[in-house]
């Protein structure tokens, strides 16, 4: 008899990552035998435990932070998209080995779409809040779906040179102190700093000067209501929030190791939220 599938989420720490809740709302409204689970995996005990996924049997495994960029070296293959980011979050396992993927790349633009019907990344310039790994995803998404023209601003001008030598194509990049002026013209709208999370001081960027038919959007997902997509909204803006990437992210993984291609509708958020 084969085992049912068995995967995980690798990440240090690991108590916040709705993962669990995810996959594990995924395999009861399937009705599928497998199992998902969290493990606190300090990072001197990564590449023991990442090899100790073969052994196992695991089918895959989620890896979060601080092991995406490892991930990827570890593995015994990886996807082109997740090369490009330069970080794992999605590991396939069989006898042939580890094969590492960076679906938050996929998980942005599915979430985009489903959220803000005709959105399209083509149809203008984007701004870009951030150059962390969540932008570099973020920029990845947008220039391969055919944006025209991709604004970084990041605090740190360095990293956002960096990310632009990474990923190439038409990134421009803008000082921070720049960031509110450069929202002209620009239909996409991206917070992928930190600022506005539960904790964090809010992302003070303002949005005076982005068109009407902007779509902002935020990475973050606590708040749901970020103060960047309140003010984005009292100004007549879409708004889409950063739940619908975290759980469209979710989809190839799961696809490959339960053998369903799973749906996210308001019923998974709710049970993600709850
Ligand atoms: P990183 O640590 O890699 O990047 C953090 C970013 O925030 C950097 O651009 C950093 O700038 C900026 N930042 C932090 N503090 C400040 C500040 N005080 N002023 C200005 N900029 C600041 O994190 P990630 O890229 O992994 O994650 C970024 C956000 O995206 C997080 O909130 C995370 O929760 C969210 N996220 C959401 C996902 C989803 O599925 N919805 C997926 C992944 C991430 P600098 O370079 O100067 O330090």
């Amino acid at each position: 008899m084969t085992p049912a599938p068995v995967a995980g989420v690798l990440g240090w720490p690991v108590a916040h990552s709705r993962s669990p809740a995810l996959h594990g709302y995924w395999l009861r409204r399937y009705g599928l035998q497998g199992a998902y689970l969290p493990f606190a995996v300090p990072p001197d005990c990564f590449d023991s435990a990442l090899r100790g996924l073969q052994a196992l049997g695991f089918a895959g495994a989620n890896v979060t932070l601080p092991h995406k960029e490892r991930a990827l070296t570890l593995a015994d293959e990886a996807t082109a998209r997740a090369r490009r980011i330069g970080a794992a979050n999605t590991l396939t396992v069989d006898e042939g080995g580890i094969r590492a993927d960076n679906t938050d790349a996929f998980g942005f633009l599915e979430s985009m779409r489903a959220s803000a019907p005709g959105w399209r990344a083509g149809a203008g310039p984007a701004l870009l809040l951030g150059a962390g790994g969540a932008a570099r995803a973020t920029a990845a998404a947008l220039l391969d779906a055919g944006s025209p023209q991709v604004r970084v601003a990041n605090r740190s001008y360095g990293r956002a040179e960096a990310l632009a030598d990474a990923l190439g194509g038409p990134i421009e990049i803008v000082a921070w102190r720049d960031a509110a002026a450069a929202a002209d013209g620009a239909l996409t709208i991206v917070n992928a700093t930190s600022l506005g999370m539960v904790g964090q001081p809010p992302l003070d960027v303002s949005l005076a000067a982005a068109p009407r038919e902007a779509v902002v959007t935020d990475l973050i997902y606590t708040p749901l209501r970020t103060p960047l997509l309140e003010r984005a909204a009292a100004r007549g803006l879409r708004v889409v929030d950063g739940l619908g990437m975290l759980l469209h992210q979710a989809r190839p993984g799961f696809e490959v190791w339960f053998g369903v291609a799973p749906e996210v509708d308001e019923s998974l958020r709710a049970a993600v939220l709850a």
